[in-house]
């Protein structure tokens, strides 16, 4: 007979001490300790592990853990361990002695939990033994690194469905704190050979300040966010090694502690920066993405994103690694074009096939939305992942407001000089020519001649590259990437500039100039 809920209750407080279950946990377990195999989706804190855990530990047999982290791993068995839960870890970290007592240990069935490294499970020697010790469950910790649409593939999960028939068709349950409609489709089809009961937490993190801008000055507009924390510990993502280098150099000569994390790095100087940062109140970590995963520092009080992160996933990720204790803590992603730009080349030029691809821009689209939304943020965030919310009233959108005005003339004014200078200029060139600044380019293709030369010129620069934004996060222009770059009209373009559609747009990107201020009314 399974164990039941009333069984899992009673361990929740003698063996982990706590009174009651978190949101979700229940839900999750109940149909685990049924024999149902389940694939989880829980915001990062939610309490995922304890959803493992717990049916591991009431009921019979050896539950096998991946996990893609050596020191995760660690931590949980250290913690398991200290509860008084038989609970050990194979991966490359042992030494002989170590793996010795562990394979003893699963050989004369004490073992409750093992934290298996995704490196082992194409031997087939440790399935095997797995199988013949009585292994009957299969925990996949980071289940979104199973899926190469996700944002951090791991290739040896890939062999988990091998492993997991190897086992014997085992109950399988898979966790992971992101994954949107296309990843968790790619996670089931890859993890599971029939559906799997899917369970989707509560994505919202309401202590978390969500807010984005546009970037125009990256180290004033930081700055100026990290100007009353010091003293607090924080996160700065950054696009590439170099960035990281000189950000935190600049944050260093403005008197913040930074330091720097990045596979580029020696990996003593890499440890030696991550133990300080856990250790050590007010330091700022400037990193890649290479940071953070399976970092569990509660009171990190903010993350900024210098460069746009890598989609709407990866940024929900990445915020999430603040205020984990629950405390208020702050967020700031800065966007340009020249990141958007950037990641649509990394796209294009990838190995991917064509249908991944697709995929990869439609969730740069999605991100680039968010960072353009028109109405809360939050609710642009968590409908993304398939929640409906109310607007939150304390993102940076709710608190300042987004107005919107008609910007189908200014529209039609800027799709006019993209077709009329033949679909194959970058927004400098064209901003140019809407403004009549007569330089030599301009000149030299005789763009000084054009109707459109000139009729742009109640906005600054900085405004019409603003509204190229949103033209392009308002799908009425896409980028021609085998040329430099250039714009081109989309289907929803034409219909705008032959009037017969129209856009609206956000108004706060445009209050530079008096001018259109006073028009906007
Ligand atoms: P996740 O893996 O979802 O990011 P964890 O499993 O690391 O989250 O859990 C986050 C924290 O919440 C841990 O410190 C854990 O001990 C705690 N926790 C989990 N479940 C409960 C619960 N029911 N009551 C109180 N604390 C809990
Ligand atoms: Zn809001």
């Amino acid at each position: 007979m399974s164990p039941s809920l009333a069984s899992a209750r009673a361990c929740l407080s003698s063996v982990f001490g706590f009174d009651s279950f978190r949101p979700g946990q229940e839900e999750i377990i109940a149909p685990i300790l049924a024999g149902e195999d389940v694939l989880a989706i829980m915001p990062t804190g939610a309490g995922k592990s304890l959803c493992y855990q717990l049916p591991a530990i009431i009921g019979d047999g050896l539950t096998v853990v991946v996990s893609p982290l050596i020191a995760l791993m660690r931590d949980q068995v250290a913690q398991l361990t200290n509860y008084g839960v038989a609970a050990a870890a194979m991966n490359s970290a042992n030494d002989s002695d170590e793996s010795r007592r562990v394979f003893d240990l699963i050989r004369r069935r004490e073992l409750k939990l093992l934290y298996l490294a995704p490196e082992r499970l194409a031997r087939p020697d440790t399935v095997d033994f797995l199988r013949r010790s009585g292994a009957n469950r299969l925990a996949i910790d980071e289940a979104h690194c199973v899926s190469q649409w996700g944002h951090d593939f791991r290739p040896e999960y890939l062999a988990l469905g091998e492993f997991r028939r190897g086992l014997g068709q085992v109950q399988t349950i898979a966790f992971t704190a992101t994954a949107d409609a296309a990843t968790r489709a790619d996670i089931a089809e890859r993890l599971f050979d029939t559906t799997p009961r899917i369970f989707i937490g509560g994505f919202d993190r309401p202590n978390l300040m969500l807010a984005m801008q546009a970037k125009d000055s990256p180290r004033r507009q930081l700055l100026g966010f990290l100007k009353d924390r010091k003293g607090d510990s924080g996160i700065i993502y950054c696009s590439s090694r170099a960035g990281c280098e000189d950000l935190a150099q600049g944050l260093n000569d403005a008197g913040h502690r930074a330091l720097v994390y990045h596979a580029g790095l020696d990996k003593k100087v890499r440890e030696n920066n991550q133990d300080t940062f856990l250790r050590e109140d007010g330091i700022i970590m400037v990193a890649t993405v290479a940071f953070g995963m399976g970092i569990d520092k509660p009171d990190v009080r903010f993350v900024a994103h210098a460069d746009l992160p890598k989609s709407i996933e990866a940024y929900y990720q990445e915020i999430g690694r603040a205020g984990r204790d629950g405390l208020a803590a702050e967020t700031l992603t800065l966007y340009g074009l020249g990141d958007v730009r950037l990641r649509r080349q990394q796209i294009e030029d990838s190995q991917a096939s064509d249908e991944q691809k697709r995929v990869e821009r439609q969730k740069l689209n999605a991100l680039l939305a968010l960072c353009e939304a028109p109405r809360c943020r939050r609710q642009t965030l968590l409908s993304y992942f398939g929640e409906t919310t109310q607007p939150c009233g304390h993102c940076d959108l709710c608190i300042t407001g987004v107005l919107l005005r008609d910007g189908t003339v200014d529209a039609q004014k800027a799709l006019s000089a993209i077709w009329r200078t033949g679909q194959r200029f970058g927004t400098e060139h064209l901003v140019n020519v809407l403004i009549g600044q007569d330089n030599d380019a301009v000149l030299r293709f005789g763009h000084d001649q054009l109707p459109t030369f000139g009729v742009g010129k109640e906005h600054s620069r900085d405004q019409w590259r603003a509204l190229f934004r949103q033209f392009y996060a308002g799908g009425l222009i896409s980028q021609d990437l085998s040329e430099h770059g250039g714009w081109r009209l989309t289907e929803a373009g034409g219909e705008v500039l032959r009037g017969r559609a129209r856009i609206d747009v956000r108004t706060e990107t445009l209050k530079a100039k008096g001018k259109s201020a006073k028009r906007e009314k």
